[in-house]
């Protein structure tokens, strides 16, 4: 079996437009690889792709040498990066057809990563609008907005739920009352809704005693 190394480049230029961090890429042919992200200033990044041999297990104790090509491997971390995210998806990887990305080749994914940016929006939009429901965005739709700097009203963070101290069940930010255990986590806002009585004064906080003196009147 003749293998076309003369051929073929053995680096192959793998770009990288989004200043999003891609976890490392694992593959038993080389082990891990990480793909550059552009630093501040830069318009893209260049990870280099180098052709690997990879050995297949043939039973019986015989093994196979497989070459592949630094374009196999490149292409397939490209699709492996850009897919899995819906119709179009492109999250700024391509390979380069020389070491060098071309203008024509930067601008081409500038573009398809703008149109993919812009559909995701969109489709937070058409969400926000049935349920105005912030958990329902997703975070690769609030970083297509903010990349694209667009202003919307689903574009903040959810907050994280917290634990209650007492009974470490999840709750919402911002609630007087445990619901499960039943703690009072917002004596302040509880009082509010009449769920306990109010305390009056900071002395009293630290004196248990006097809680029930004041509040009777
Ligand atoms: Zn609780």
């Amino acid at each position: 079996m003749q293998s076309d190394a003369t051929k073929d480049p053995t680096t192959v230029t793998l770009v990288n437009i989004s200043t999003e961090k891609w976890p490392p890429r694992q593959r038993t042919y080389f082990g891990s690889l990480d793909v550059r992200s552009p630093a501040a200033g830069e318009a893209y990044a260049i990870t280099a792709i180098h052709n690997c041999t990879a050995v297949m297990d043939l039973g019986d104790k015989r093994t196979m040498d497989i070459r592949i090509s630094a374009r196999e491997i490149a292409e397939d971390l490209a699709r492996e990066i850009n897919g899995d995210s819906g119709e179009g998806s492109f999250h700024g990887v391509f390979v380069a057809a020389g070491l060098e990305p071309t203008e024509a080749e930067l601008a081409d994914a500038r573009r398809r990563l703008e149109e993919f940016q812009r559909r995701l929006v969109a489709a937070a939009d058409l969400e926000w609008e049935r349920t105005k429901n912030p958990m329902f965005i997703t975070d690769l739709e609030r970083r297509a907005a903010r990349q694209l700097g667009l202003e919307k009203p689903w574009l903040y963070d959810p907050k994280p739920l917290a634990e209650c101290p007492v009974c470490a069940e999840k709750i919402k930010p911002g609630v007087a009352v445990c619901k499960s255990c039943g703690a009072i986590l917002d004596r302040e806002k509880a009082a509010q809704y009449g769920l306990v009585t109010p305390k009056r004064t900071r002395r009293e906080r630290s004196d248990a005693s006097a809680e029930t003196d004041g509040a009777g009147k």
